[in-house]
């Protein structure tokens, strides 16, 4: 019997539904070309689930996902519920589907297409084959720790605290050997262990962890330090593993030097092989309804489930190597597109993607 891949499909809100439809044609295709076979459960979750549900986050959307080997994720969030309150806000769901799904790594690969080289900020030389993936830890330091305030002699003081466990820090640390063992076999953990004691335990567990990757090249990186060399040379990193602030401005950082969030897929991943995967961009109210969203980090984040959850290593090659190919032809949506009156719309790059793909 065929392994069926269940996967729930979550369009969300503003270009969301119109992005993911692009990335569910590209599903079809794979199946066609690769005899794989995908059941997709549709879901409501976000703005639309607080129309119609209630909530953000309703229960039959969590058993969907709950019930699945993967999600899918559009985008949510929109100008309409940006005054509620927090418990009906879109992005509350996205907390709360993290945490009930215990997703505790945000995946994010930052790469460069050639021929968009020109869009970034950074020099094309220095760009020249820059090929990483930023995993952060999801649930765990400052953002999670006590928070709270004291009047003091010199009026109020504000305290966040930052914790990590072993256990926290070691789950992370694996995941991360596990993908740089399908990559270039190259990881930089990045800490600041000269000042920060969790710092000091993330370094030693993942010396520790080192050990089950002895054919993993492992440096340490302290933080300031990975910020400029990012810059200084993007190219020489492949997977780099830190915590839940760092990694919240690292990553940014690493998105922006391939020029367009339009183009930035990412995972959310757990124990074992379930993942959420989603574009890094949000649900672009200037521009949802209108057909000119750009729907490739939609579909880069399909390749990137086929590689992470599901291991269709050359399925996700075909989509890649289909969007390279439709860029270099000149293909651009609006936001990539250097004369925007050449502007292709959503439909038309979805279908050249799909059109472009190959065994
Ligand atoms: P955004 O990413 O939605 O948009 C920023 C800019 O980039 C806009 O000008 C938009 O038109 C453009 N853009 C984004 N994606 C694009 C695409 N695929 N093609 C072409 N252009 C694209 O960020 P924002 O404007 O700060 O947020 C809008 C809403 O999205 C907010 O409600 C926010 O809370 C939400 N949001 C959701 C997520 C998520 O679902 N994970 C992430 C970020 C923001």
């Amino acid at each position: 019997m065929a392994d069926v891949k269940k996967i729930a499909v979550i369009a969300g809100d503003g270009i969301g539904p119109e992005v993911v439809a692009e990335a569910e044609k590209v599903l079809k295709r794979t199946e066609e070309l690769f005899g794989y076979q995908f059941e997709t459960e549709h879901a409501l979750f976000g703005g639309i689930a607080i129309d119609e549900k209630g909530t953000p986050l309703p229960e039959e959307t969590l058993k969907v996902c709950q019930s699945a080997d993967a999600v899918l994720l559009g985008a949510v969030g929109g100008p309409k519920w940006d005054n509620n309150s927090k418990e009906l806000r879109p992005e509350t769901g996205l907390l709360g589907i993290r945490k009930a799904l215990g997703l505790f790594s945000n995946i994010r690969p930052a790469f460069i297409f050639d021929c968009l080289k020109e869009a970034s900020t950074l020099k094309p030389e220095v760009l020249e084959g820059t090929d990483l993936i930023v995993v952060r830890e999801l649930t765990g330091g400052i953002y999670f720790g006590e928070k709270f305030r004291r009047e003091t002699a010199n009026g109020q003081e504000a305290v966040d605290t930052c914790a990590y466990s072993e256990h926290e820090i070691e789950r992370i640390a694996r995941q991360a050997f596990d993908i740089a063992r399908t990559r270039r076999k190259k990881l930089a953990s990045v800490d600041k262990a000269n000042v920060l004691e969790t710092s000091r335990l993330w370094r030693e567990v993942v010396i520790r962890v080192s050990a089950d990757y002895p054919d993993v090249e492992l440096e340490h990186v302290l933080v300031d330090n990975c910020a400029m060399q990012l810059l200084r040379r993007p190219s020489s990193f492949d997977v780099i593993v830190t915590e839940n602030m760092f990694g919240d401005i690292l990553s940014d950082e690493a998105a922006m030097l391939t020029g367009s969030i339009g183009m930035l897929a990412s995972a959310s991943l757990g124990e074992g092989a379930f993942g959420l995967y989603e574009p890094v961009h949000g649900s672009a109210p200037d521009i949802a309804g209108q057909g000119i969203s750009n729907p490739i980090a939609t579909i880069l984040s399909v390749a990137l489930m086929f590689r992470l959850t599901f291991g269709y290593h050359e399925a996700a090659d075909s989509i890649e190597r289909a969007v390279k190919e439709v860029l270099d032809a000149g293909h651009r949506t609006g936001d990539i597109a250097v004369d925007k009156s050449t502007a292709i719309g959503t439909l038309a790059m979805g279908q050249l993607i799909v059109d472009a793909m190959r065994k």
